[in-house]
């Protein structure tokens, strides 16, 4: 499978308010895993999608990348294949509450058929594990829920908790639903954990809200006692910080947590 190429919307629907779910075709061939992840690469308004020339080589493709002059230079960000039928993928993009909207966002507003995008991946070299254990939570919120809706098939013994805007973005699937309601995000979901029913020899998947991921880790191993190796973990997104910006001090210590370090 080809690493780099382009993706072509041919339908757009919205499961929910405040999801749009995409269907690209450019998926023939494409190798199958749960959360599948890949960088979508969204072209400056107006304008055609530029790739870099071809490269199996990640680190060379990405300099590449950053060699296209700014202002053609597509923004890069990463999303979930969602699902799959016959070449094509879905994805799920939600939209954010709030008016904080970045370019994915106010892309997937108006995508219609016929918009192209750019994609990095999916690139096997970066699946990440599917926790086992007596018992596995999966956890996240509303943009981890394309994961959790492809992890549900390959784990029989979940237990899962999503937190969402509200009642109208549940979608039909067997989990354990969170209502934000206005609270802050991640305080239900954190509540919600706090009271599963969890041996020290569980396992999780978090993902979704950086400062969210982070206080549930720190619940599950501080006072659940959960093995660190037994947790994978990823911040998706970050309060008032767009994907491009630099990482935090604590983005950092996340990274070094998650090399074993
Ligand atoms: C591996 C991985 C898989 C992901 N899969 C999905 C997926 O399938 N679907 C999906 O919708 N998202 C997914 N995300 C999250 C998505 O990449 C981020 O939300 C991304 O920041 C959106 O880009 P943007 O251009 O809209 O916003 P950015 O330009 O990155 O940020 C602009 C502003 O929006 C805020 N913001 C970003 N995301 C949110 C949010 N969800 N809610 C409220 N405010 C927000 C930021 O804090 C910032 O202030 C995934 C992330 C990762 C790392």
């Amino acid at each position: 499978m080809n690493p780099t190429g382009l993706l072509e919307v041919t339908a757009v629907r919205r499961p929910t308010p405040r999801t749009v779910r995409v269907t690209f075709t450019g998926a023939e061939g494409w190798e199958a895993w749960p959360d599948q992840q890949l960088k979508l690469l969204f072209p400056p308004p107006g304008r055609p999608v530029r790739l870099p020339a071809g490269d199996d080589d990640v680190m060379r493709w990405y300099q590449a990348f950053l060699a296209i002059p700014e202002d053609e230079r597509p923004v890069m960000r990463s999303y979930t294949v969602r699902g799959r039928d016959r070449g094509t993928i879905d994805v799920d993009f939600v939209l954010h509450a709030g008016g904080t909207d970045g370019p994915a966002t106010a892309w997937a507003r108006t995508a219609a058929p016929g918009d192209v995008l750019g994609r990095y991946g999916p690139d096997a070299a970066y699946r990440r594990p599917v926790p086992k254990a007596d018992a596995v939570l999966l956890a996240g919120d509303e943009t981890a829920l394309p994961a959790i809706a492809t992890l549900l098939s390959e784990v029989d013994n979940a237990v899962v908790f999503v937190e969402v805007p509200d009642a109208a973005e549940e979608q039909p699937l067997p989990v354990h639903w969170l209502h934000r309601d206005g609270a802050a995000h991640g305080s239900r979901l954190l509540e919600a954990v706090r009271g599963a029913s969890l041996g020290p020899g569980s396992a999780a998947w978090l993902a979704g809200e950086a400062g969210m991921v982070r206080a549930l880790r720190r619940h599950l191993v501080a006072e659940r006692g959960l093995d660190k190796g037994a947790i994978e973990f990823t911040g998706y997104w970050r309060r008032a910080l767009t994907q491009d910006d630099a990482p935090t001090p604590e983005d950092l210590a996340d990274a070094r947590e998650k090399l074993g370090g």
